[in-house]
């Protein structure tokens, strides 16, 4: 794609950066098939072609986002199915983060869903105040059925339809906290290695049990495990909302202590249980190129970062006697680790290998419709694309379904009556620990 930056606009690195992204694009549109939204809406607008060249005209003419521009990137899930289908590699989520960013500074949303946005960024990546909401959430849910409900799906929802869609979210009830930053828990027998595991914000109010599953396993294979103290959210939740300053002050905490606890122990890996903080931890280094003092350590974070999965390839799971041959796991491919990360046969390998039936979900490549805060901000939409996937993983009968990624599993359980597990979950019983109970 052509494009008319001056030198004067290129010698700023993030439109350097665009440059660079949008060159690549040949405009072929094969991305448009795997798009949800185009899938859903029909909108070149909501494709990702559409959405390159609204970026373009924007950041090329150097003109304030218009409400228009907003709305389709708003639509956009961060999905990145898009990446994984364009043959000419062009680096979206680099593109639509730095729109997203261009909108936060240069757009003003009218005043109800700024507050509804501030809320959102301000709560979420806080376990004790994200706890305190959900308690708050679960006793406004008998409001939520005299909210009005859309007859048809609207791509622009109304606030109060997005106040519906949070309080929809909350669960019934919550489980105790799992143990806090700064706690070490030792291997059991000779030492093999010694990671960090992301504590995460909303997973460790909503399921404990996922990271527990993870240190159950890990001793039990000689890891070392450490939850390092003052460790922030990822920044991955403001990230996506557009507030890059938020962001990038989390990514920089998080590297100090990150780096402060290799110092002391050392640290083989910083393994992540949740696919869409670990996609964020891994773009630190990109995220802070600039940053005199912290790109160096920013891609040594974002070399250690893991995926359970990838470490857990690297080590020789020992599977118990238990018998799981005949329990048919449907394996939900979260974007954010198949398009963002790249891992696709990982997590199916490795539940294989330790006795479960796993079953592909057709139109895998599809998003649930979670994405962040995108059931809440987008919510007709993120039903549509949740009852969607739903019915594809019915298709394979599964006795249970297994996710890499919290707000996948939140999203997926609030459809079926299946059971939602994480993938560590179902590893960590196959080389004996306890089956997953779901709370
Ligand atoms: S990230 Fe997902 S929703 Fe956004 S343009 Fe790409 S495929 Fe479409
Ligand atoms: S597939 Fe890639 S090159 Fe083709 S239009 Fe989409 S982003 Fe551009």
């Amino acid at each position: 794609m052509k494009t008319e930056f001056s030198l004067a606009q290129l010698a700023d690195p993030d439109i350097a950066e665009a440059d660079k992204i949008l060159r690549a694009c040949v405009h072929c549109g094969f991305c448009t098939a795997t798009c949800p939204t185009y899938v859903l809406l029909g909108d070149e607008l909501d494709s990702p072609r559409g959405r390159i060249y609204l970026i373009k005209e924007m950041l090329e003419k150097n003109r304030p986002p218009t409400q228009e521009v907003v709305k389709h990137i708003d639509r956009c899930l961060s999905c990145l199915a898009c990446m994984t289908t364009c043959p000419s590699g062009v680096n979206y989520m680099h593109l639509v983060d730095q729109a997203r960013a261009r909108i936060e500074t240069d757009y003003t949303r009218p005043l109800a869903e700024r507050a509804l946005r501030a809320v959102l960024a301000w709560v979420l990546p806080r376990p004790g105040l994200f706890r305190a909401s959900m308690i708050l959430a679960r006793l406004g849910r008998p409001l939520a059925a005299l909210l009005p409900t859309s007859k048809t799906a609207s791509p622009s929802p109304t606030l109060l339809r997005r106040i519906k869609a949070m309080l929809a979210l909350a669960p019934s009830r919550l489980p105790a906290s799992g143990p806090s930053g700064g706690t070490t828990f030792p291997p059991l027998g000779a030492r093999r290695g010694r990671v960090a595991l992301l504590q995460g914000c909303a997973q460790q109010v909503l399921a404990p049990r996922i990271n527990q599953a993870a240190i159950n396993l890990l001793t039990r294979h000689g890891i070392e495990v450490v939850l390092v103290k003052d460790e922030q959210c990822c920044g991955a939740l403001t990230h996506h909302l557009g507030r890059d300053g938020d962001a990038l002050a989390a990514a920089r905490a998080n590297i100090t202590v990150w780096l402060e606890e290799a110092g002391r122990g050392g640290l083989d890996a910083i393994l992540v249980t949740t696919s869409g903080c670990g996609t964020v931890i891994k773009d630190y280094g990109f995220m802070l190129r600039e940053d005199r003092d912290f790109a160096s350590p920013a891609a040594r974070i974002s070399a250690l970062a893991k995926d359970i999965t990838e470490y857990l390839g690297g080590i020789d799971l020992r599977p118990s006697q238990q018998q799981h041959g005949d329990i048919v796991v449907a394996y939900h491919s979260a974007c954010s680790l198949q398009h963002g990360q790249k891992i696709t046969q990982l997590p199916k390998e490795l539940l294989s290998k330790s006795g479960f039936v796993v079953k592909d979900v057709p139109e895998s490549h599809l998003c649930c419709g979670s994405a962040g805060t995108y059931n809440i901000l987008q919510p007709d939409i993120a039903s549509r694309l949740r009852d969607r996937k739903v019915a594809n993983i019915a298709m394979v009968k599964p006795d249970m379904i297994a996710a890499g990624n919290i707000g996948c599993m939140v999203q997926i359980a609030g459809g079926t009556s299946v059971p939602v597990v994480h993938t560590i979950e179902l590893l960590d019983w196959a080389t004996g620990g306890a089956k997953p109970g779901l709370s």
